[in-house]
């Protein structure tokens, strides 16, 4: 019985995840200084209370490039063959997992990839 993984120890892989991200907006009045000039030309306390974030709904993206310190192969007769990596960046031996499906050699292909699952996303 041969087990292989597609990845190597010390391999660095650009792993994609699913999350969402929350974009800070600059203030429309002041432009982020706070304050505003009056018409006599003081400074006035800017009193906007608009949102000032905005948050993307959850998308497949690049999280990172990891660097691969564990490999786990496991198999059994009424599975198929799963593979789960830990990473330096994150702990090895007491950290996260990851799966094989997500990790990607180039950023291309990490892109490439987090394109089909978001519009995947979208067809359902
Ligand atoms: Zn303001």
């Amino acid at each position: 019985m041969k087990l292989e993984s597609k990845f190597d120890l010390n391999q660095k892989v650009y792993r994609i995840s699913s999350f969402s991200k929350r974009e800070t907006i600059v203030c429309p009045k002041c432009s982020g200084k706070k304050y505003v000039l009056g018409d006599d030309g003081t400074k006035v306390t800017c009193c906007w209370t608009g949102i000032d974030y905005v948050n993307h709904p959850a998308a497949w993206q690049i999280e990172g490039v990891l660097t691969i310190g564990l490999v786990r192969i496991q198999a059994t007769n009424s599975s198929e063959q799963k593979v789960e990596y830990m990473c330096n960046e994150t702990g090895v031996g007491d950290g996260r997992i990851y799966c094989e499906e997500d990790f990607f050699v180039t950023a291309e292909e990490a892109l490439k990839e987090c394109e089909v699952r978001n519009k995947e996303n979208k067809d359902e």
